[in-house]
């Protein structure tokens, strides 16, 4: 059931908010095992909440599952590390405490790749999580958990979080409704940080009207955030069934070159085809740096990640290593045995990129490319409303079947990343399923990016284009 189908429901007193859960904590019993999408859940304190719920406001006793890189007061907050096995978070992050003024009941952590890095959840250190649609494949990632409890109907809706499609990516793989807002959109206080000029928090839904309804509690300046904007925040229901019609969507021809399966070329090209008979017009546009996407998100996300990642030293959180001969054996050893093998990859590529003598070659060399790809999407956005593109190259792979080569992985992510870099808001949704690999009926997502705060046009061109399953 969707959110806003329950949402009717509660209003008029068909369901509870405790039946909600209940119900909720039943299918998690039922199927989660298999899936793998929950690191834990606390049905008492949720009950505990349902119990006050105020069913007036516009998610008012509805649960939302939690990426487990949010914190929310006195629930567990792992970020998928065994160095936070044991963390208990001590405040609500603002996205929590917006979600509880607009009477949502957060249930749930939800698995990811450790500190969200990775797509495919495998680089959890905690447990696997499989796609809901094949369970020999990934979800995708980092925010796997999130998208695999919406797509398993093991949870109505969830928060995710995006530093180079970790939404998008993820929601594609497993058919749902994956948001990533605009840098500044959304507060990321309370978001355990990963790389700061690129993350940010989104919904994962059922539908797109189900993601506007989330964004709408979460979006909105925040003091406690200084990256976060106070621009007006607009009503985003309001307009979303407006339709495409005169909408110019543009089609970058630099993502749909080689390397792209030919059951996601399909359906995209048959969502685009959907659009423009509801009277958009199609324009063809070039986004020229996309090729250099991959390498200078490669070196800025790892150069913030080492830096946000040193506060974890086995002193102030989680994991502390035992019987440390001295203070620097404390840090060596807490970070040796608390950080997985792609962290510590990136630590050191970042660390690298940083260092004296290779600062000008790489890092600040690749702040400069990142320049050139959000002026690609300037210059764009004059000529077109939005721009429309697979969200990744393939549907799923099979669990384990990366090729062990990092770079290979690093270059499933060139469709999502380029948002980060240039701050715009990106969303995958839903568009038909495709035979790919041995496995039958793969859900392909359609990705749409539209100009910096364009969140309203962006999930009204989501609504037209909207395949209903
Ligand atoms: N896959 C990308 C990475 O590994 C993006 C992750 C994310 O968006 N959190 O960095």
């Amino acid at each position: 059931m969707t959110l806003s189908t329950l949402r009717q429901q509660l209003t008029s007193g068909e369901t509870t908010p405790a039946a909600i859960l209940h119900r909720l904590a039943g299918e998690i019993s039922a199927r989660d095992s298999q899936t793998g999408a929950y690191l834990s859940y606390n049905l008492e304190a949720a009950l505990a909440e349902a119990a006050n719920a105020d069913l007036s406001l516009p998610l008012g006793g509805i649960p939302i599952a939690i990426k487990d890189n949010i914190n929310v007061l006195g629930q567990p907050c792992t970020c998928g590390s065994k160095f936070l096995e044991n963390f208990i978070s001590p405040y609500d992050a603002t996205v929590i405490r917006k979600l509880r003024a607009a009477g949502a009941i957060p249930f749930g952590r939800m698995n990811q790749d450790e500190f969200a890095m990775g797509s495919s959840t495998e680089n959890s250190a905690l447990q696997i999580t499989r796609n809901p649609h094949d369970p020999t494949r990934i979800p995708g990632g980092s925010s796997g958990g999130s998208a695999a409890a919406v797509a398993d109907l093991t949870a109505i809706a969830s928060l995710g979080s995006d530093t180079g499609g970790s939404i998008r990516q993820p929601a594609s793989h497993c058919g749902v409704v994956g948001l990533k807002p605009s840098y500044g959109r959304v507060s990321r206080y309370g978001l355990v940080a990963f790389a700061s000029s690129l993350d940010q928090i989104g919904p994962l839904t059922q539908t797109v009207e189900d993601a506007a309804r989330v964004l709408q509690a979460i979006a909105g300046g925040d003091p406690l955030d200084s990256t976060c904007l106070d621009a007006p925040v607009p009503d985003y229901l309001s307009g979303l069934n407006d339709g495409v019609k005169g909408l110019k969507l543009g089609i970058p021809k630099e993502y749909f070159g080689e390397g792209i399966d030919p059951g996601v070329r399909k359906n995209v090209e048959a969502a685009i085809q959907a659009l423009a008979a509801q009277g958009a017009e199609i324009v063809p546009i070039s986004l020229p740096h996309t090729e250099h996407a991959v390498a200078t998100y490669y070196v800025i996300a790892p150069a913030e990640a080492s830096s946000n990642l040193s506060r974890f030293d086995g002193i102030r959180y989680g994991r502390r290593a035992e019987n440390p001969s001295d203070i620097l054996d404390l840090y060596q050893k807490s970070r040796e045995q608390g950080f997985g093998p792609e962290v510590k990859r990136r630590i050191i590529l970042g660390t690298y990129v940083l260092s004296s003598g290779y600062y000008d070659a790489y890092y600040s060399r690749a702040q400069k490319v990142r320049t050139l790809i959000r002026r690609d999407f300037e210059s764009a956005f004059t000529q077109v409303d939005a721009i429309l593109s697979p969200v990744a190259p393939s549907p799923a792979r099979k669990l384990g079947g990366s090729s062990g080569d990092p770079l290979h992985e690093y270059l499933s992510d060139i469709f999502t990343l380029a948002a980060n870099l240039a701050g715009i808001p990106g969303i995958s949704i839903p568009c038909g399923t495709t035979d790919f690999d041995g496995s039958k009926n793969l859900p392909v997502g359609l990705q749409i990016l539209a100009p910096h705060l364009g969140e309203a046009q962006l999930l009204r061109i989501a609504k037209a284009a909207e395949i209903k399953s």
